[in-house]
C-alpha cells in the first residue's frame, strides 16, 4: 500500500483544497480508514470556509481564460490527462478497492470508466454544434451557439469515488468551464490521486491552473457553502434523494441550475418465457456487485409466479458460492461495505422488514470468521411485497427483494410504483413485452434495458433518471448540453428592420 501511496502522491496528513496549488488549509482532520481491515489510511486537512473562498475566486479568475482558449485545444488538455489515467491505472483501481471496499475489478473498471470519459470528450471537443434556423423575416440568418457556463460545483458520492467526477469534469472542461469537486468525505484520497494527476498535466501546458479544483470537507460545512455560492451557476450533485433535495433548495434560492443523480430503487421484471442462466448472471452482478452499494443495484425482482419458487431456489444457491472477503484478492466477488455506519443501516433495515412481514430466505449476518474487518455481510433475499414501505426506500446495501407478479401489466404497474425512477430491465425474449416495457406505458426510468442487468451502463449514452432519482443526466449523448450556456442569435443583413409575427411598428 505504502508504494501505491508514494505513486499517487497520498501523504500521512493531506491538504483538502486545491486551486493549481495545494492550500494548507485550515479545517477539521477527517481520518481515512479502509474498510477492508479497519485501518486508519491517512488524514485530510479538509477546507475551511475561508479555503474555500479562495478556490472559488481562484477557479472564477481562471474561467475567464480558460473559455477563451479553442475547445478542440482544451480537449488535448483532456486527452493528455486520459494518457495519465492508463499510466495510473492499476494503482487508482488498488486505491479505490482500498478506500471503499469494492473488488479490484471493478475499481479498475471505475478508472477505465474515467479513461473512456477522457476519449469521449476529446471527441466531443469538435462536436459542440448548435443549430441553424429558417428566419421567418427576409435578410436575416437565425442561429444558435454554445458558451461554456462558468464554475460547476461537482459533488460526488462514496461509491463511485472517481467515475462520476470524470464524467462531469471532463465534459464541463471541454465545455470550457472551470469546476470544484467536493467528493464524499469517505474517499478523500481517490480524490487528491486524481488531483495530483490533473495537476502533472496542467503543469506541463501553458493553461490557467484553476480549472479542476478540489475542496474536502462535511456536505454539511463545506458542502453547503458549495451549494449557496452565487458564484457557482451550476450544481451537479451525485448522492442520496435527502442531499439532492437540499442542493436543489439552495440552488432554487439563487437561480442556481442542478443537475441531480440521487437514489434508485431499480427492479428487474423476468417473465416467465425468460433464459433463466443470462437472468440468473444479471441478477447476481446487479445485487451483489459492488455489495449492494450502486446507484443502479438491483434492489427488486419482480418475478414471475410461474417461475417463482424454481427461480428463487436458483438464486439462493447462487448466493451461497459468492466469494465474500478482502477485496484486494483475485476471485473475491464481494468486499466490504464502506463503513460500519452502513452495517449498521443493513441491519436496521433487516429489523424493519421483519417487522413489515419480508421473508428473509436467505442472509441477514454480518460475517465474523474469515474476514479482515467488521464491516463483511451476507448478500440478503427476501419475499416481499411491493407496497412495504421499506421496498418503496434505497436502503444502500445488498438485500434484494422477491415479488411475485402475475403478468405483465402487473408487473409494469409495480414496477413504476415507487418513488425513484433510476435503472430498470426486463428478461423475456417475447417481444410484445419488451416492447411494452420499452414504450411510453412501460418502464418510467432513465434507464431501460432488455436482457441486461440494471447496473453496468456505459458511457456513450446519457446517465439519469426520473422521478426522486433527480432528472439529471450526465456522461454521454449530449448531456454536454447543460454544462453550456444557449445563445439564440439572430443577425438582418437586409437594410429594413421587419418585425415577427408581422407586428407593424413604423413611425
Ligand atoms: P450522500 O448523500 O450521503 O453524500 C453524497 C455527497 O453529498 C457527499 O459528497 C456529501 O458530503 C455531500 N453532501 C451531503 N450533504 C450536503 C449538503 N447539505 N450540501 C452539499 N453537499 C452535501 O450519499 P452517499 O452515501 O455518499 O452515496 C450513496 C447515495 O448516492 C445513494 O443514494 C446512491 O443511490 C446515490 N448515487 C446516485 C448516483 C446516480 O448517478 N444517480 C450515482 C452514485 C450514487
Amino acid at each position: 500500500m505504502k508504494e501505491i501511496f508514494r505513486k499517487l502522491g497520498i501523504e500521512e496528513i493531506n491538504s483538502g483544497a486545491y486551486c493549481g496549488e495545494w492550500l494548507d488549509t485550515s479545517g477539521e482532520i477527517i481520518e481515512v480508514f479502509s474498510p477492508i481491515d479497519d485501518s486508519l489510511i491517512a488524514k485530510v486537512k479538509s477546507a475551511s470556509v475561508e479555503d474555500y473562498e479562495i478556490v472559488s475566486k481562484k477557479a472564477q479568475e481562471d474561467f475567464k481564460i480558460w473559455k477563451m482558449i479553442p475547445a478542440p485545444k482544451r480537449g488535448e488538455i483532456i486527452r493528455q490527462i486520459g494518457l495519465e489515467l492508463r499510466k495510473y491505472k492499476d494503482e487508482l483501481g488498488s486505491l479505490v478497492t482500498i478506500e471503499m471496499g469494492k473488488i479490484r475489478t471493478e475499481g479498475l473498471g471505475e478508472v477505465q470508466e474515467m479513461i473512456d470519459m477522457a476519449d469521449f470528450s476529446v471527441g466531443l471537443s469538435r462536436q459542440l454544434y448548435g443549430k441553424t434556423m429558417m428566419s421567418e423575416r427576409p435578410n436575416h440568418r437565425m442561429y444558435e451557439q454554445w458558451h461554456p457556463l462558468g464554475v460547476i460545483g461537482i459533488i460526488s458520492a462514496f461509491n463511485f469515488p472517481v467515475a462520476v467526477w470524470a464524467w462531469n469534469a471532463f465534459i464541463a472542461g471541454v465545455c470550457g468551464d472551470t469546476m470544484i469537486w467536493k467528493p464524499s468525505s469517505s474517499t478523500p484520497l481517490t480524490s487528491i490521486a486524481i488531483t495530483n494527476i490533473v495537476h502533472k498535466v496542467l503543469e506541463k501546458n501553458d493553461v490557467p491552473k484553476a480549472i479542476f479544483n478540489l475542496i474536502i470537507g462535511r456536505g454539511s460545512t463545506i458542502g453547503e457553502r458549495l451549494i449557496n455560492d452565487k458564484a457557482i451557476p451550476l450544481i451537479s450533485a451525485t448522492g442520496s434523494c435527502s442531499m439532492g433535495k437540499r442542493v436543489h433548495q439552495a440552488a432554487a434560492k439563487r437561480y442556481g441550475q442542478v443537475i441531480l443523480e440521487l437514489g434508485g430503487n431499480n427492479g428487474i421484471i423476468v417473465m416467465e418465457d425468460a433464459n433463466l442462466e443470462l437472468t440468473l448472471k444479471a441478477v447476481l452482478f446487479g445485487a451483489v456487485g459492488t455489495a449492494g452499494q450502486r446507484c443502479t443495484t438491483t434492489r427488486r425482482i419482480l418475478l414471475h409466479e410461474k417461475i417463482f419458487d424454481m427461480f428463487a431456489d436458483k438464486l439462493k444457491k447462487a448466493y451461497s458460492s459468492i466469494p465474500i472477503g478482502d477485496p484486494l484478492e483475485d476471485g473475491i466477488l464481494m468486499g466490504p461495505l464502506v463503513d460500519y455506519s452502513a452495517v449498521k443501516e443493513y441491519l436496521n433495515a433487516l429489523e424493519i422488514i421483519k417487522k413489515q412481514g419480508g421473508e428473509i430466505i436467505y442472509g441477514s449476518k454480518v460475517l465474523k470468521e474469515n474476514v479482515l474487518g467488521k464491516c463483511y455481510v451476507e448478500p440478503t433475499i427476501v419475499i416481499a411485497k411491493n407496497d412495504m414501505p421499506i421496498v418503496q426506500e434505497e436502503t444502500f446495501a445488498p438485500i434484494l427483494y422477491l415479488i411475485k407478479i402475475k403478468d405483465i401489466d402487473e408487473a409494469i404497474d409495480f414496477h413504476n410504483n415507487v418513488p425513484q425512477g433510476l435503472s430498470s430491465a426486463i428478461f423475456t425474449n417475447n417481444l410484445q413485452y419488451s416492447e411494452q416495457f420499452l414504450c411510453h406505458a412501460g418502464s418510467d426510468c432513465g434507464i431501460a434495458n432488455v436482457n441486461i442487468g440494471t447496473s453496468g451502463a456505459e458511457i456513450g449514452g446519457a446517465f439519469g433518471g426520473e422521478k426522486e432519482t433527480g432528472g439529471g443526466r450526465e456522461a454521454g449523448s449530449d448531456a454536454w448540453k447543460a454544462y453550456m450556456r444557449r445563445q439564440t442569435n439572430t443577425i438582418n443583413w437586409g437594410k429594413e428592420i421587419p418585425l415577427a409575427q408581422g407586428v407593424k411598428f413604423d413611425v
